[in-house]
């Protein structure tokens, strides 16, 4: 349970340390400003930039985000239409990794923050 509310703010992009606070200034639909995140929680002051280039390692976490939506797209796609022509193919593996990329940015940032952001998230 506990995990499945650490999973949950996750998602949400809440502080890892409070779980109120918002990592980013925006709502992920405003595709504009979506990936200004805020410096430090809002809510309790906690920094949300352990070091410089913190984030660079959440590339690893997207990449592995893109590669489950790839594969489980690719197969849905191929089981449930069994597609005679590559193209579509490829195209029901390749599309919904754009479409989900303003939540694979945010939600790896939210990994990689708590993951390895040095933060206890324990408490709650
Ligand atoms: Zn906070």
């Amino acid at each position: 349970m506990d995990r499945m509310d650490t999973i949950k703010d996750i998602v949400q992009t809440k502080c890892p340390k409070c779980r109120k606070g918002n990592m980013f200034q925006y709502k992920t639909m405003n595709l504009l400003n979506m990936l200004k995140m805020n410096r430090s929680c809002p809510n309790c002051g906690q920094d949300f930039m352990p070091e410089p280039g913190f984030y660079f390692g959440a590339m690893y976490f997207s990449y592995a985000i893109n590669v489950a939506i790839m594969v489980t797209f690719g197969i849905a796609y191929e089981v449930l239409f069994n597609p005679e022509d590559l193209l579509l193919t490829l195209v029901s593996v390749f599309t919904p990794p754009l479409l989900f990329a303003p939540w694979n940015f945010r939600i790896s940032r939210a990994i990689m923050l708590y993951a390895l952001g040095g933060i206890d998230h324990s408490k709650k």
